[in-house]
């Protein structure tokens, strides 16, 4: 007998149909990425993140969790111990100081300076005068600046957790250690140039992996979500696309008190591989109310930035009554909002939903309506409207997706407007709404512009004119003037 055993013999006869399938290759492909992240396939299964259930793919991210549950144990023991030694006594005393948790805000230096940069639409014509950042907590003598060594010590040894879960930080976050500035600045330039080595490092493997799951950082940052209580469980993925991954989350209570969670929350991330987000420079590039930030900025920022645009542009449209999802927190590049859909089901999208001639004709009467409002009441252009970004729940018609929406005056804002156009009216006149109209009325309708050409390349040299000329007015006159500028001017296109 063969000392090797006998050769299987149960090879699968093989078809030249099967060798030619597309199919079968795709499904080779991904069987062995699985094979070789199988990490990857679970975030599609089960519940996502709750109190219980929380991933284990890295050993560090685990300990900083468990870190963050004994803290709020901790947090939790020292506001007995409080309670009972005050008891009623009109005079008590705060371990406020002892606490562990560091509030969910928390954040690295660098952070907070995007925080404030972000927390106001900062282009909108009102633009609230930015209040000076209080240097200082508390009252009357019990005034802690932030100066204080004691708190300033501890403060820079919280802002060690945001240094990239590989960086080893030793027990310190857990201890009440505190590190000068002087020492925490160099730990942090240290950890900056670690990152960036591992990201070098890392970048094949990160490449094949980011296309699903989101890495840790991500995950812990959700995981900070539920353990604050904001979120009550993250249950899954609903969607994965090229530039973000979008979750569906059950709401807890506020962390901020004042707003109310809604019942269900989708959360988009945004993906921090960087490659897919440079064919959107043209979006963000030329938007002068990122032109400053833009050029200053690293990748990581930039992606950031989309998560703030659509945050803004978002709580634009829901002041304008547009139904839309609303804001509920923004973190980095994580956006929080309401979700659109039931039970964990999201609302169909309008590519996806049959709907009567009836609602299909209220659809289109309604979409018209909104883009008009998107235009003149928001002064923005969603640059990506169609049946995949029209959501159907309620018996009315949601829009999403506005992370690349420009205002009007935006370089290519125009073309983007034409290219919405052309989408709507061709979805719905396909659809048989008798009323729809070309996409070249469509155009003119919502911009309130009166562009005659009768033919498409005609009216598409035409609108490029009209950006040219308002490009070269912004050239001239230094700025660029809004197209509807609260006293009532014509739009700069009428000149
Ligand atoms: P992408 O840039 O990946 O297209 P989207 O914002 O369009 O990002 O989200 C992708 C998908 O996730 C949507 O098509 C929709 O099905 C779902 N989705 C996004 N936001 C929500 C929401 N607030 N409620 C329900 N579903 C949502
Ligand atoms: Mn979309």
């Amino acid at each position: 007998q063969c000392p090797w055993g006998t050769p299987s013999t149960t090879s699968i006869s093989c078809s030249l149909a099967d060798v030619m399938s597309e199919q079968l290759a795709k499904e080779l492909q991904l069987e062995e990425e699985n094979a070789a992240f199988p990490e990857v396939v679970a975030v599609a299964e089960g519940p996502f993140i709750t109190g219980e259930n929380i991933d284990t793919s890295s050993d560090l991210m685990l300990a900083q969790m468990l870190q963050m549950e004994f803290d709020r144990e901790y947090d939790a023991q020292l506001r007995r111990e409080e309670k009972k030694i005050n008891g009623d006594s009109k005079v008590s005393i705060s371990f406020e100081n002892y606490r562990k948790v560091h509030p969910y805000d928390s954040d690295s230096s660098e952070d907070e300076v995007d925080w404030q940069d972000t927390r106001h639409d900062p282009y909108r014509a009102d633009k609230p005068t930015t209040t000076p950042r209080r240097g200082f907590i508390g009252k009357g003598k019990d005034i802690t600046t932030k100066h204080d060594e004691v708190v300033c010590g501890r403060k820079n040894t919280a802002r060690m957790e945001n240094f990239a879960p590989e960086f080893q930080v030793g027990d310190g976050i857990g201890m009440d250690l505190k590190l000068s500035n002087q020492v925490f600045n160099a730990l942090k330039q240290h950890a900056y140039s670690e990152e960036r080595r591992s990201a070098r490092l890392h970048e094949k493997k990160e490449h094949s992996t980011a296309e699903k799951a989101v890495d840790p950082k991500t995950r812990l940052l959700l995981y900070k979500m539920v353990n604050a209580g904001m979120l009550e469980t993250i249950t899954g993925c609903i969607s994965t696309g090229k530039e973000s991954v979008v979750f569906h989350a059950y709401g807890g209570k506020s962390v901020t008190e004042d707003k109310v969670i809604p019942p269900e929350c989708a959360i988009k991330v945004f993906k921090t591989t960087l490659n897919e987000f440079k064919n959107r420079d043209k979006y963000i590039k030329d938007d002068y109310r990122f032109k400053d930030r833009f050029s200053k900025l690293n990748p990581r920022k930039i992606i950031r930035m989309w998560a703030e645009k659509e945050m803004h542009n978002l709580t634009r449209m829901q002041n304008a009554g547009i139904p839309c999802p609303e804001v509920v927190i923004l973190k980095k590049h994580v956006l929080v909002m309401s979700f659109i859909g039931q039970d964990q089901v999201p609302a169909p999208k309008l590519k996806d939903v049959t709907l009567s001639s009836e609602d299909m004709k209220k659809a289109y009467c309604q979409i018209l309506n909104m883009m008009q409002q998107l235009y003149k009441e928001c002064n923005l252009v969603h640059a990506d409207l169609s049946e995949y970004n029209m959501l159907w729940h309620d018996g009315k018609v949601w829009l999403i997706d506005v992370s690349q929406s420009v205002e009007p005056t935006h370089p290519h804002g125009l073309e983007f407007l034409f290219r919405d156009c052309r989408n709507v009216s061709q979805f719905f006149q396909k659809g048989g709404v008798a009323e729809a109209l070309n996409e070249r009325e469509l155009f003119n309708a919502v911009s309130g512009l009166n562009i005659t050409a009768d033919n498409e390349v005609d009216f598409q040299a035409e609108i490029e004119a009209l950006e040219k000329m308002n490009e070269d007015h912004v050239q001239n006159h230094g700025k660029k003037l809004s197209m509807f500028s609260s006293d009532g001017d014509p739009p700069i296109y009428d000149e």
